[in-house]
């Protein structure tokens, strides 16, 4: 197959394809093409990638002989017009909220291969770009926050006085979640969590942090596939409510709460903003989904009347790209050594991880969520 690197957009340093992936998809079998200067966001010459085995191209010649085009971040429509029907694009392609993308899959006759849509199963966890950057955004957010900080993280006992560690409350322990305390808990901060999947308490207390608990009423838990149920809006205001005191006690906060599929839930309102210390800093992994933050800014930081800062910058990952990349490549790399044999597409009958991941095909959106989201949007 002809394996083909799509140009991201100019605001994002990760690359979908680096040369260990290049490597190990040539020795696969496959064609390698990128276009030319396409690993330069990273500072990857085009002699690096061609020492790995890819062939450099034209932009336009990318695009016209491709049988998979792989991607970070969902191609504009304009990007996908000089693909031939039937060619796979593989990657993030934001299928619940990057409706025009899916649209012009579903026109184009093209088949979505859409990383987001990966099941959580032991057996997928290689593929699963979610994950892995996911893993990241929770290291960067913390890292991020202690930059902005006025304060140090850990406790330091000195001559002039023993400083107190600074309080960090991770709000959603998925992936990131659990990063960011892991993270915290290394820098010395002293750490609080919370979840709606109670299931994830003892993981927390693992990383050397506190589980913190309120009472929500209703039911909560997770769906078959580990995510977590939407929130009634009345568990939602207890949840605020019930938080306020934490937040107002933190010097950081990252939320990192997503419910599958939907924009993020409103976790801290203006008021529990305003109830934080000058000075303190929030970080809103969610802020592409909608935010959980009143005020957070996707793509960009805010400091509030009251002096607290809000961090909306995305994707987190992008800001250490280089691993970023290595990370996201593999997981594309292994999706392609899995999904296909012998250059034939496993047949989503057979397969659950195909499935699962194949998004559109013969002009038509095969997974019902993602359907029913473009009909209502029509
Ligand atoms: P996610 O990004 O969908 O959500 C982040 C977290 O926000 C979740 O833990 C969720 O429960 C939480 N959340 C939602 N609403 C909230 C609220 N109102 N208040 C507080 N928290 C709230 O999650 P994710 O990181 O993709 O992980 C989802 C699950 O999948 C986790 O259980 C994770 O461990 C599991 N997982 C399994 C595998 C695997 O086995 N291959 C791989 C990745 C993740």
């Amino acid at each position: 197959m002809v394996v083909t690197a799509l140009p991201s957009p100019s605001e994002e340093r990760r690359l979908a394809l680096v040369p260990p992936a290049i490597k190990r998809l040539r020795t696969l079998g496959h064609e390698v093409r990128v276009p030319a200067g396409y690993g330069t966001p990273l500072g990857v010459s085009d002699a690096e990638l061609e020492e790995a085995g890819a062939v450099i191209v034209a932009a336009e010649d990318a695009m016209a002989e491709a049988d998979v085009a792989v991607v970070v971040q969902p191609p504009t429509p304009a990007a996908l017009a000089g693909l031939r029907p039937g060619t796979f694009v593989l990657g993030f392609l934001d299928p619940f909220f990057a409706l025009p993308t899916v649209r012009a899959l579903v026109e184009g006759q093209l088949r979505g291969m859409c990383v987001e849509l990966m099941p959580r199963s032991t057996y997928a966890q290689k593929m699963d770009a979610l994950s892995s950057q996911a893993s990241l955004a929770g290291y960067v957010a913390v890292v991020l926050a202690a930059q902005r900080i006025d304060k140090v993280l850990p406790m330091m006992s000195t001559p002039a006085g023993t400083i107190a560690p600074a309080r960090v409350f991770v709000l959603g322990v998925g992936v990131a979640g659990l990063q960011a305390i892991a993270t915290a808990k290394r820098m010395g901060a002293r750490v609080d969590a919370y979840d709606t999947r109670p299931v994830v308490a003892e993981q927390v207390r693992s990383l050397g942090a506190r589980f913190v608990e309120f009472d929500l009423g209703g039911d909560q838990g997770q769906t078959d596939q580990g995510y977590a149920k939407a929130l009634s809006e009345e568990q939602l205001a207890r949840q605020r409510e019930q938080m306020a005191k934490i937040v107002a006690q933190s010097d950081v906060v990252i939320t990192t709460a997503q419910v599958f599929g939907r924009t993020a839930p409103r976790l801290l309102d203006a008021a529990a903003i305003g109830g934080m210390k000058p000075g303190s800093v929030v970080v809103d992994l969610a802020a592409s989904t909608g935010g959980n933050v009143e005020g957070t800014v996707a793509g960009r930081e805010v400091v509030t009347d009251n002096g607290v800062r809000i961090i909306g910058l995305h994707p987190l990952p992008a800001s250490v790209a280089r691993d970023a990349s290595l990370m996201y490549a593999a997981n594309v790399v292994h999706l392609i050594e899995h999904a296909w044999h012998d250059g034939v597409l496993r047949s989503p009958s057979e397969d659950g991880i195909v499935d699962a991941v194949l998004l559109t095909d013969d002009g038509a959106v095969r997974n019902e969520h993602v359907r029913e989201r473009l009909e209502a949007s029509a």
